[in-house]
């Protein structure tokens, strides 16, 4: 009664998050639920970062590091930067966030695909800022055409690579021949949440661009391949200068300490992470040939999950596939999105779709 709310936040609808396992469980009864509709690690955290929880209960009662020192000194070494050009994020979502408001007046504009994470638009867009929306061409992003919507008022261009939820990445030479012509009152967000799947020789180094100067941050999450998802802590590594103004409007305790203590000890845990880029990457050959044996052609990922085209009703394949105790993403149309899960997790969704299109093989 009386509420007064902004066109710009009215226009606003919720993240709808993938559905949580509990939640299925309960509607459907079944006992066996595969979740593969978040980009979850399916092995979980490193047992590093489980261990270095035990104990940080007796200090909840503590305020995290505000400044994040370790961590951020941490992530500082191994990128060949220094601490100031670090900061964390209660999940890298947060830092998206916090771009948003930095940077973004009213009326200005920030340019974006169309087929993209979700966030850039809600966020920019509750900050009363304007999303410039390029289309994606062969599910890749067209930095040609993201280029040309650049204009006087453009602050953000965010650069999802690879993309989710389309998997597809953008090369070293497309970058530096877009960047080139970026100006300098753009900051480039290079959002990299799956990096360390990535295996194609020629992906961008983004982190150079921070390092000559160039006004750009590289987004990384701690949700992805490290299997924190439920902790909440990402990072971004930017110019001294853009993590300055950054740090004035970021909330001093955003990074809780069990996030800190858990993260820093999941970097030291290389052979955890080799592990699960070797189970993601059969898991890819494995769902992309199953997918095929059922007529479907998935696009090409360096990520953890693949996009392809159901060929008919997403939300209704997707619906029946909640009902064989299998949770993957509807994108839109006929389009879906499968996390990548353990081998017999893969079996499983491919069992079930192929029951769902009507037999398949
Ligand atoms: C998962 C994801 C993130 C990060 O999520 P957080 O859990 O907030 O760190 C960021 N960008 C993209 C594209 C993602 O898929």
């Amino acid at each position: 009664m009386g509420l007064q709310v902004h066109p710009d936040i009215q226009s606003l609808s919720p993240y709808v998050p993938g559905k949580p396992i509990d939640e299925l469980q309960r509607e459907l009864g079944l006992t066996r639920i595969i979740k593969l509709a978040s980009n979850e690690n399916p092995l979980g955290p490193s047992p590093k970062a489980v261990a270095a929880l035990n104990g940080a209960q007796d200090t909840l009662h503590r305020y995290p590091d505000g400044g994040g020192y370790q961590l951020r000194q941490t992530l500082a070494d191994r990128w060949k930067v220094t601490r100031e050009h670090v900061i964390l994020g209660n999940g890298s979502d947060e830092i998206i966030g916090l771009l948003a408001r930095t940077f973004l007046a009213p009326g200005d504009e920030a340019v974006m695909a169309d087929h993209t994470f979700v966030i850039y638009k809600m966020e920019v867009t509750a900050v009363h800022g304007k999303p410039v929306i390029v289309p994606l061409v062969n599910w890749t992003h067209d930095l040609e055409s993201m280029g040309r919507a650049i204009t006087p008022r453009t602050r953000l261009l965010f650069l999802c690579n690879p993309n989710n939820p389309t998997g597809t990445m953008v090369s070293a030479e497309a970058v530096d021949r877009f960047m080139a012509r970026v100006p300098d009152d753009v900051i480039v967000v290079f959002d990299e949440a799956y990096f360390e799947y990535v295996r194609h020789p020629q992906f961008p180094d983004a982190m150079a661009y921070v390092k000559q100067g160039r006004n750009a941050i590289v987004l990384r999450t701690f949700s992805k391949i490290y299997g924190l998802a439920g902790l909440r802590i990402g990072y971004g590594v930017s110019t001294p200068e853009v993590i300055d103004f950054l740090n004035r409007v970021r909330p001093p305790f955003n990074a809780n300490s069990l996030a800190q203590k858990a993260a820093l000890a999941a970097l030291s845990d290389d052979e955890h992470v080799a592990k699960s880029r070797a189970v993601n990457a059969a898991g890819i050959e494995q769902v992309r040939q199953g997918l095929r044996a059922l007529g479907l052609t998935p696009i090409p990922t360096e990520t953890n999950f693949l996009y392809f085209d159901a060929k008919r009703d997403g939300r209704l394949v997707f619906d029946a596939l909640l009902r064989e105790g299998i949770i993957a993403r509807h994108i839109e149309g006929t389009m879906l999105r499968v996390t990548i899960g353990q081998p017999d997790e893969n079996t499983a969704f491919l069992q079930a779709l192929g029951k769902v299109l009507g037999g398949g093989r």
